[in-house]
């Protein structure tokens, strides 16, 4: 089962309307099956949320993990609005011309992770292809304001890809996250079904460059299988992301979110996510997490220590 906790009925996808529907796949196997989010702690995301006019992509993307997420108050933060101008097959967020920017809202997000008390936080955007620079002074100024409100949070950040938008990325690099994600999201073959506005080694370019200007900085990036791409192709993309010197690789089950969009090929089995697992801690990876609920933003509190941990071990291996 989906959550989509909004109570809008808006047409989130305007430009998917006219297209013949892809029947949504039944029989959704017990690994993909998730509890209906109901606690307390849950409650008490939602409200500090909405207290502050924030977007979450939890929300926005009806991700399956918003009840084991928001229990414990991680919420990933979605800053520039809720409409995006990008038109993805695979993805819930609303699509059409967004809003001004508000000014405010990287302090309101600073705010939110005070009162949500994270120790780690990501921040993620619609796609901002109206903005001269992309968003990324936009980004720069929410990672600005975490950081003077909240002294000892560590910012992960999941940005689009600045594409036809030169010095967007230094932009956001130099203000220092802690960590720089950008998702593949598919292998280069399904891009112009998936991903249409993308180019892949755009996407890779740019996972590379973050790396070069700032090589201290811990780099990650993400794929979602089950939208028709052969194992071949996922590891020769884990080849591709290494040459980027890219640290943590995300692979999870792609989830069909409306009859418009891209249908499941098919429900990518456990084991097969150990092995891609295996695979990528093989090709050099510092860490990745491979199951059928991973999500970019998934454990990523956790998943951050890991990361540290990693590379200290590597550090002191080659000393
Ligand atoms: S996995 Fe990420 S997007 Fe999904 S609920 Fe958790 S924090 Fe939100």
């Amino acid at each position: 089962m989906d959550y989509d906790t909004r109570s809008d009925d808006r047409v989130r996808h305007p430009e998917k309307a006219h297209r013949p529907d892809n029947p949504v796949r039944r029989g959704k196997p017990k690994w993909l099956r998730v509890r209906a989010p109901t606690s307390a702690d849950y409650r008490e995301t939602r409200d500090i949320v909405r207290q502050h006019g924030l977007n979450t992509v939890c929300e926005e993307a009806a991700c399956p993990n918003i009840g084991e997420c928001w229990k414990l108050r991680h919420a990933t933060m979605m800053i520039m609005g809720e409409i995006c101008t990008r038109a993805c097959a695979f993805c819930n967020v609303a699509t059409g011309r967004p809003a001004a920017l508000n000014p405010m809202e990287p302090a309101n997000v600073a705010l939110a992770v005070q009162k949500l008390g994270l120790r780690h936080v990501v921040v993620t955007s619609v796609d901002r292809d109206d903005l001269p620079d992309g968003g990324a002074e936009h980004f720069a100024k929410t990672i600005g304001a975490i950081r003077a409100l909240n002294a000892g949070t560590t910012v992960e950040v999941l940005t689009p890809d600045f594409l036809r938008k030169d010095g967007g990325l230094a932009v956001v690099i130099e203000a220092r996250p802690d960590v720089f994600n950008h998702n593949l999201e598919t292998v280069p073959r399904l891009y112009p079904a998936v991903r249409p506005g993308a180019r892949y080694f755009h996407s890779l370019r740019l996972l590379a460059d973050a790396k070069r200007i700032d090589p201290a900085i811990f780099t990650k990036s993400g794929l979602m299988v089950g939208l028709g791409e052969s194992r071949e192709e996922v590891l020769q993309v884990m080849d591709d992301l290494r040459s980027a010197e890219v640290d943590f690789l995300t692979v999870g089950q792609y989830l069909q979110p409306t009859p418009k969009h891209h249908p499941v090929d098919r429900f990518v089995p456990p084991d097969e996510f150990k092995s891609y697992e295996r695979a990528a801690l093989a090709k050099g990876f510092l860490l990745c997490s491979a199951t059928p609920l991973t999500r970019s933003s998934y454990h990523a509190d956790a998943d951050f220590a890991k990361l540290q941990q990693a590379r200290r071990k590597t550090v002191a291996a080659a000393s």
